[in-house]
């Protein structure tokens, strides 16, 4: 399970049959031998079955008891292809795609990939802290109509600290009280400079300290003044507008969130060389989701 790097031969050769997954996800759940669910206390094997029984109350339990696993009817080895894919895959990968390649329906493919990006989702930390950020937002989706407003867009925040971590955040609207939420939910206070364009947003969305660290450039201009750029920023949103034209040909506002974290997670993890373990390890360690209770979650977020 430690080996770095995965690729589908290893992928294969160590988790091709349900067995080898199992003891993987008990190897990861438990670093000093099986434990119950429900006192904590030491647990013993069956024999011949995939269960342990507690020490102590004698409750039986699998490996996958109370997790994200359970009740998916849905062989382990290919959650653990689909969480393979979907941290190989540089440009983002659709439902459809993981139901071709593995083989399940698509209610399940789309399930699956809502669910694994949901394990994802409390890998960042809270705030980005210090160094220099840029800020800057783009729209997406929609359709292409020359003299309409940009209403059927949807609009995206993006925050990259430089040689650091990147965000990307499902806004409401572009409005300068909206931005300052986002602004708040995820710059720390030691944040040293912030780079935005000239859009008059930005002023109004800053606090009267940050203003003191804003830096503009003007793109009509110039696209860079020495050190004060957002090309960074603006490097991440072309990888999320390939991502999206080649793999999610019209995205539905309310699978962007999902979408927009799971690219931000590869990104922020791309330099991880156990990103596929650190992934499983979030599964078997997050509390299990109900398929309805996913569905009204992304239902929420639209
Ligand atoms: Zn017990």
């Amino acid at each position: 399970m430690n080996t770095p790097n995965i690729n589908l031969a290893l992928l294969t050769e160590q988790f091709g049959t349900d067995e080898k997954c199992r003891k993987a996800l008990e190897q990861l759940r438990w670093k000093d031998g099986p434990q119950c669910p429900r006192c904590e206390s030491k647990a013993t094997p069956i024999a011949n079955r995939e269960q342990f029984d507690c020490d102590s109350c004698h409750f039986q339990f699998s490996v996958t008891a109370g997790t994200i696993f359970h009740d998916s009817h849905l062989s382990l080895w290919k959650w653990f292809i689909a969480v393979a894919l979907l941290c190989e895959a540089k440009k983002g990968m659709s439902a459809c795609q993981i139901q071709r390649t593995i083989g399940v329906s698509y209610k399940t493919a789309w399930y699956l990939c809502h669910r694994i990006r949901a394990a994802m989702q409390d890998v960042l930390p809270d705030k980005i802290e210090g160094g220099t950020v840029e800020i800057d937002e783009t729209y997406v989706g929609g359709k292409k109509r020359r003299w309409r407003p940009r209403s059927d867009k949807q609009v995206v925040i993006g925050i990259r600290k430089r040689n650091g971590d990147l965000r990307m955040i499902h806004a409401a609207d572009a409005t300068s009280k909206t931005i300052r939420e986002i602004i708040n939910d995820n710059l720390g206070a030691s944040v040293e400079v912030i780079m935005t364009d000239e859009s008059q947003i930005y002023p109004w969305a800053l606090t009267k300290i940050q203003r003191e660290k804003h830096r503009t450039i003007n793109h009509t201009r110039q696209y860079a003044h020495g050190d004060v750029h957002t090309n960074t920023v603006e490097s991440a949103f072309s990888l999320l507008k390939r991502g999206i034209v080649g793999t999610w040909h019209k995205v539905d506002a309310k699978h962007l969130p999902a979408y927009l974290d799971e690219m931000c997670f590869r990104f922020n993890n791309r330099k991880n060389p156990y990103l596929f373990r650190d992934t499983i390890v979030k599964l078997i360690s997050s509390p299990n989701l109900e398929y309805k209770d996913l569905i009204a979650k992304v239902q929420d977020a639209a």
